[in-house]
């Protein structure tokens, strides 16, 4: 397939050009059937071993531990801000506390305010100058039922590399712009979950991957199809599921292990990350203010030294083939997504733009 521009967008974000290939390929004739994935039963065989091919997968690249289930939900990142509360404060305990580092774990604490006895906790320090860095070990309630946080804050560029030290206390993870783009020890989770849009499919869909002993303390009004225990019993089919968005991830799933799995997919995004903020902390054009323990690897913000130069940056950058590179208005300049699916060449072509746009513009 022709790929001669590059989509940075943050999220609905690219996805592996192999991965379109192939869902287009087997668009309106899957397997031989004659009809569309989409127009598949979601409980007949042919799907069902889509499906649980999709799960499998999953299962091995993230090394999930059996006593975990893997959930597939429909209702992005922010179904999840609510089914988090709703699942977890259903008994006695209505504590939770939320760490924040930026506006994704700002709106999941807004959700969850909603159902219990929520406590913010500070987690980045937000300079005059626009920068920010992280606190260094932030505290939280012994008794809560569980810490939330979102380890890759996706408008500010901030990623959290280590975990949160809880002191047993559950710990709950929005890694809605980061999973499956490092290994991470699942085994020190609650709860991980992530709309699907950036590192795994298409928009809509959730997946979510819950300890046992967190099942089944749902409030009782939790509708179906967000409680993780009924979502669960009926193996992600409680209703019908967003099942071509869950095929499409099967997709993907595929693709990663093919490429290496989380280790091939960390070492290729730190490389691609790295050739990004070296070269805008080399320029004098160019500048990101996150501190460098914080950076993200998968979300670049960047500011051009004149902010009136950034309508010129994004048309010409348009033309040259580089998309979607607005940074959001939280934030303002420039912002480059570099996920999974973004290759060494798409960010060697973008750093070309910047070094020619600063010159002409010296
Ligand atoms: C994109 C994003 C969300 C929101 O996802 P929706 O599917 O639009 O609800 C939540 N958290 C993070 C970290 C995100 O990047």
């Amino acid at each position: 397939m022709d790929k001669s521009v590059y989509n940075f967008c943050a999220g609905p974000a690219m996805l592996p050009v192999d991965v379109m290939a192939q869902a287009q390929r087997e668009f309106v004739n899957f397997a031989g059937l004659g009809v569309s994935v989409m127009e598949l039963s979601h409980r007949g065989k042919e799907y069902m071993a889509v499906a649980a091919e999709a799960e499998k997968d999953l299962r091995e690249l993230m090394q999930v531990p059996d006593n975990y289930k893997v959930l597939f939900m429909h209702g992005g990142g922010r179904g999840q801000f609510a089914a988090v509360p709703m699942n977890l404060l259903g008994g006695a305990n209505l504590k939770a506390d939320y760490l924040l580092s930026g506006n994704w774990s700002q709106a999941a604490l807004a959700e969850a305010k909603k159902y219990g006895d929520i406590q913010a906790v500070e987690g980045v320090i937000k300079g005059d100058d626009g920068s920010f860095s992280l606190v260094a070990a932030p505290q939280f309630r012994a008794d809560a039922a569980y810490v939330h946080y979102c380890p890759n804050e996706t408008i500010e560029g901030v990623e959290m590399f280590d975990l949160p030290q809880t002191g047993g206390v559950p710990l709950v993870a929005d890694m809605s712009s980061t999973i499956l783009s490092r290994p991470v020890d699942v085994s020190q989770f609650g709860i991980i979950y992530a709309g699907a849009q950036k590192n795994i499919g298409p928009s809509g869909l959730s997946v979510v991957l819950v300890r046992d002993d967190l099942l089944g303390k749902a409030r009782p009004d939790t509708p179906g199809i967000f409680d993780y225990q009924v979502t669960a019993d009926n193996d992600s089919m409680f209703n019908t599921p967003p099942t071509y968005s869950w095929y499409l991830a099967g997709l993907v799933f595929k693709w990663i292990k093919a490429q290496g799995g989380l280790q091939a997919m960390e070492a290729r995004n730190l490389e691609k990350a790295s050739f990004l903020y070296d070269y805008i902390d080399a320029s004098d054009f160019y500048s990101n203010k996150v501190a460098k323990n914080c950076r993200s690897r998968m979300n670049v913000p960047f500011q051009l030294k004149d902010a009136a130069l950034d309508a010129a940056f994004l048309a010409e950058s348009k033309e040259a083939g580089l998309l979607a590179l607005k940074g959001h208005r939280i934030v303002g300049g420039m912002r480059a997504s570099l996920y999974n699916a973004m290759p060494l060449e798409g960010v060697k072509a973008l750093v070309a733009f910047m070094e020619r746009f600063a010159k002409q513009h010296a």
